[in-house]
């Protein structure tokens, strides 16, 4: 059986151009041409010194010279022809390195529009890198990954996805599973002409094999997306129990204030921290219980909704203070996530009855530590940092094995898991390899949707509406 839904291959027409550095101060701009008429184009331009005109021994090579304007001089540029299709999108293409800052570059560009090229849309030259069939799906999102990535961890992880390491993997679950659908075909024909039946157990086993296989990918997964989205850490706790100080031990500590991210909710902070590699995104809903009463009605959602989006909760509580009826209810809705209890204000004496409380909950819910911290003398927050990386990294990542981290390919796994397990199932039950069959090629759809090979335009539109212009 041959793998249905390739990638399509188009001709495509246009040649667009767009700037592909970031616009402002800097030493150098490159403005980008793709497309079968980026050579034509950039001649009518570029004056190289040596004046000859592009002739392949020329190819890649940078060549140096002016554009021009007629007469005018407009910059003094390095200029490469890159003929396809051994370039980023496959194409024919042209860059021109330009002096930075705004008005080289804006008027190279506006030259390269009005002798013909179009302004190229967001991700463009990498849709069409993908579209040429030069990457898979997988590794054109890895290019915004890898531009986007807060850590090192994050683009490491991001490289190894562009290099295809995550593509082997997927295409050799795919040929596995189509293998198998072949398998299935035969039977279903044998069954036919032979009114007898072929033994199932091989094609179980075949089909156990990639269920385990997916399995394990979907297991990785989950520090695959902490690394790429950060770790979202909500603190949480009643009132003048520390939250706020937590947050600034945190980040005065180490003097790491990655980003400030304005407009997350009305009353939540986040700032982002970094871990062993990788971003906490701590959250800090200070204050929602101090507002009048329709405001805390929101607070409380609000503070609600971070600890369910939580991928990690720190629960703070006053080590000076009364355990009360408050911190109960907090403790039992964080037990249901990933928690850690932090008992604040160890430099204070020790309340009897939050010493109770520590005791009582250690036996019932052992799996959620409890770190006794000082949020103002800045103490026990090296216990506390251990504490997380081994709650969230239990075993440490892997290097160069396929990671998924993208929620797009993690969801799409988890469809194509189930409907394999429910074929294998239906198999088992005694269904016929014809009802079965259904679910082993939805399975395998799911894994062509992942990498791309059976896509729909709206889904690129989105994927690729993430990029910037040039990219
Ligand atoms: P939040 O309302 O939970 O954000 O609490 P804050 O961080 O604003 O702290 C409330 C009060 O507790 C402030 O007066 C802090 O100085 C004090 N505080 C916070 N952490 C500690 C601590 O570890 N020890 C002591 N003694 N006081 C603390």
């Amino acid at each position: 059986m041959k793998e249905d839904g390739q990638q399509p291959v188009g001709a495509r027409e246009d040649t667009i151009a767009a700037i592909s550095t970031s616009m402002g101060e800097a030493g150098i701009g490159i403005v980008r041409m793709s497309g079968p008429d980026a050579f034509f184009i950039t001649e009518k331009l570029f004056e190289p010194v040596d004046h000859r005109s592009y002739e392949p021994s020329l190819n890649r090579r940078l060549r140096y010279g002016w554009i021009t304007d007629g007469q005018k001089r407009v910059d003094e540029v390095l200029v490469s022809f890159m003929k396809g299709p051994h370039t980023y999108t496959a194409e024919d293409i042209t860059e021109i390195n330009a002096h930075g800052g705004r008005v080289s570059v804006s008027r190279i560009l506006a030259l390269a529009l009005a002798s013909g090229a179009r302004m190229a849309e967001p991700g463009e030259f990498t849709r069409r890198a993908f579209l040429n069939g030069r990457i898979d799906l997988t590794q054109a999102e890895a290019v915004i990954d890898i531009i986007d990535a807060d850590t090192e961890q994050a683009q490491q992880q991001a490289v190894d996805q562009l290099s295809g390491v995550l593509s082997r993997s997927l295409g050799s679950l795919r040929h596995e599973l189509l293998d198998l659908l072949s398998q299935m075909e035969y039977a279903i024909n044998f069954q036919e002409d032979a009114q007898e039946d072929l033994p199932l157990d091989p094609m179980l086993q075949d089909g156990d094999h990639i269920l385990d296989s997916m399995r394990q990918l979907l297991k990785e997964s989950k520090n695959g997306r902490l690394i790429r989205e950060g770790v979202a850490t909500a603190i949480v706790g009643k009132p003048n129990v520390g939250k706020s100080s937590l947050l600034n031990a945190f980040l005065d500590q180490e003097r790491a204030i990655v980003t400030d991210i304005p407009g997350t909710t009305r009353d939540a902070i986040e700032e982002s921290y970094q871990l062993g590699g990788m971003a906490l995104r701590l959250i800090d809903t200070a204050g929602i219980r101090e507002t009048s009463d329709v405001v805390e009605s929101i607070g409380v959602d609000i503070s609600r909704q971070h600890l369910e989006n939580a991928d990690l909760v720190l629960i703070l509580l006053d080590g000076s203070a009364d355990y009360s009826e408050e911190d109960e209810q907090l403790l039992r809705q964080a037990s249901q996530k990933t928690s850690i209890v932090l008992l604040n204000k160890e430099d204070l004496p020790l309340n009897l009855s939050m010493k109770k409380a520590k005791k009582r909950w250690m036996e019932r819910t052992p799996s959620m530590p409890w770190v006794s911290i000082s949020a103002k003398e800045g103490t026990g927050l090296s216990d506390l940092k251990e504490t997380i990386l081994s709650m969230l990294f239990e075993e440490q990542p892997k290097e160069n094995v396929a990671v998924l981290s993208n929620i797009r390919h993690i969801d799409l796994l988890k469809k194509a898991e189930r409907s394999l397990f429910s074929g294998l199932e239906a198999l088992r039950l005694g269904m016929t390899l014809d009802a079965a069959e259904v679910d082993f090629r939805d399975a395998y759809a799911k894994l062509c949707e992942i990498t791309g090979q059976s896509i729909g335009d709206d889904v690129l539109d989105t994927i690729f509406s993430r990029f910037c212009v040039g990219k």
